[in-house]
């Protein structure tokens, strides 16, 4: 497993490969239900509200507000520096996701505020989104 500035790479799996593809290319992308119009997220082989498995790839505007986020002083790992802030970031167009969120000072982050999606190149295959607070 690779590791990048102290965060374990996740390996791109056949259903997570379009995910990461979007990355590479600057988009965030969510999967979609055709049946129920559902967005999915993390990536499913099938419809977790109506089990269709007719799911597509939409790219997502990439922002949203944060419900919910912690600041992490104490890493589990001694190469990850801190602090960082994990959250869950609400989507405009209706889904949610959990990530990281750029902030040069942890205590401006609050729940409810705005943040759009960033991409941070951690290898050749991998960009990961991070969130940015914007105004
Ligand atoms: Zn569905």
């Amino acid at each position: 497993m690779d590791v990048w500035n102290g965060i374990p790479l996740p390996e791109p799996s056949e259903l997570t490969a379009p995910f990461w593809a979007a990355c590479r290319a600057g988009t965030l992308a969510v999967q979609h239900c055709a049946a129920c119009a559902r967005r999915i997220f993390p990536p499913l082989p099938a419809c977790p509200g109506c089990l269709s498995r007719k799911l597509s790839w939409l790219p997502s505007p990439g922002r949203g507000v944060i419900y919910s986020f912690t600041v992490v002083r104490r890493a589990a790992r001694p190469d990850r520096p801190v602090p960082y802030i994990i959250a869950t970031i609400d989507l405009d167009d209706g889904w949610s996701m959990t990530g990281n969120v750029a902030a040069a000072e942890p205590d401006a982050v609050r729940c409810g505020s705005a943040v759009a999606v960033r991409f941070l190149v951690a290898s050749a295959e991998i960009h990961l989104p991070v969130f940015a607070l914007i105004d």
